[in-house]
């Protein structure tokens, strides 16, 4: 059956949505998105990128301009006490369904390229400078009350408009808000040193150092720290209060401190929420993908990864069902107890980073979610 989507926000997840919804189920699908144009509703560094991931990616047809654009690493990661004596070193798993790289490291510009001119590709609408204001069920379809002050009519409607999603406020009976855990995490792009061929991670006093390479010359650094979300340097301390936390750090972390961090360095710092909502994931025809229903840390880097798989269920099942409750009700079938288990590992290891979980095996649970996720979504 054809079907008019509308898809609200075009970031990651929306954007990989709209391209499944399209390209693998027929429908037709516009996007419509706040920022003006596709640089500028992103922010931030690099994206990590598990083989589930690239699996995902592989389904929309993006992950070959992934993989030729960022770095490909053969093993998932490493571990290094704060003098940078290796602890442990943590596996690739083998994905269900194809040949991938553990982890492939992206630049968000680079990737947010290749998911636009895949959609515009396959002929998916993206209207930018529009923002989503609200909107009316009737028994035939949706009426969208937008920014631009047009009314637009669909069958049906994605909210995929993120953390603070406003679509999520006509589907979920209660309010239901992400909530500040606790960590922001500092980021700044580095040079790839030939050391950085995978995800390295380095606890120290100041908190979670790590690299992550996101391109055969480009890597960013990371440091999550614990940290009130009022008291968050910003401005002009940022700086500062990076190298106070890195203090104590020898190793890649100290390497990094004293040769590459930079006064006016361009340095992200990000707080760091979650949510995770029960079903169902949709009321009448409307239903949330991605962070706007389950808001995902970056402590094992599937944030975006959970968003495009929400994306691919969602259109297998639609395209299976003509009755779209019942489609929506086995998407959310499918990915709730994955996603749940992400939004859970991901705080349990926040929490062992904060020295609350002493005797938490960081290493297993970031191999079980792994495994997991391994399996088909
Ligand atoms: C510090 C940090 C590091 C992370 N690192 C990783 C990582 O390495 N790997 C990973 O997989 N995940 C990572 N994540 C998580 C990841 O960024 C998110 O899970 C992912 O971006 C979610 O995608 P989304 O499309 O659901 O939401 P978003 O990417 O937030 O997209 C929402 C879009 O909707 C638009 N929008 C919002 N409101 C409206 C409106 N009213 N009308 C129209 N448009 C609207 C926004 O402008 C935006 O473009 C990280 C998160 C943080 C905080």
């Amino acid at each position: 059956m054809n079907r008019s989507i509308l898809v609200v926000g075009g970031g990651i997840g929306g954007l990989a949505t709209a391209i499944a919804l399209r390209a693998n189920a027929g429908f037709d699908v516009t996007v419509i998105e706040k920022h003006a144009d596709v640089h500028s509703s992103v922010w931030g560094v690099g994206i990590i990128q598990p083989a589930n991931a690239m699996r995902a990616l592989d389904a929309i047809g993006c992950a070959e301009a992934c993989m030729a654009d960022g770095y490909g690493a053969t093993e998932w990661g490493s571990m290094y006490d704060v003098d940078g004596n290796l602890l442990f070193d943590m596996k690739a798993t083998k994905i269900e369904g194809g040949d991938y790289p553990a982890m492939n490291g992206i630049t968000r510009p680079r990737l947010h390229e290749i998911l636009t001119s895949r959609a515009l590709e396959v002929g998916v609408e993206i209207v930018y400078s529009t923002d989503f204001v609200s909107l009316e069920q009737g028994a035939s379809g949706v009426t969208v009350h937008a920014s631009d002050g047009r009314e637009r009519r669909f069958d049906l409607v994605v909210g995929a408009d993120g953390v603070r999603s406003v679509v999520r406020n006509h589907v979920l009976d209660e309010e239901l808000r992400p909530y500040y855990i606790g960590q922001s995490a500092f980021r700044v792009n580095m040079p790839r040193l030939p050391e950085i061929d995978r995800i390295l991670l380095q606890p120290g006093p100041g908190g979670m150092a790590g690299f992550v390479p996101i391109g055969k010359d480009l890597a960013y650094f990371f440091l999550n720290i614990e940290v009130e979300r009022d008291q968050r340097p910003k401005g002009d301390d940022v700086y500062p209060a990076l190298v106070e936390k890195l203090k104590g750090f020898n190793g890649l972390t100290g390497r990094f401190r004293d040769e590459f961090l930079e006064e006016g360095a361009d340095i992200v710092i990000r707080p760091e929420e979650s949510l995770i909502s029960p079903a169902p994931w949709h009321r009448g025809r409307v239903v949330l993908i991605g962070d706007a229903v389950h808001t995902v840390t970056p402590h094992l880097g599937q944030g975006a990864a959970q968003a495009i798989e929400d994306g691919i269920v969602l259109a297998e099942e639609l395209a299976k069902n003509d009755d779209f409750e019942a489609a929506f009700d086995a998407y959310t079938e499918r990915r709730y107890e994955r996603c749940k288990l992400v939004v859970d590992t991901c705080l349990a290891i926040a929490e062992w980073e904060k020295g609350k979980k002493p005797g938490f095996d960081n290493i297993a649970a970031t191999n079980l979610v792994l495994d997991t996720l391994a399996q088909p979504y």
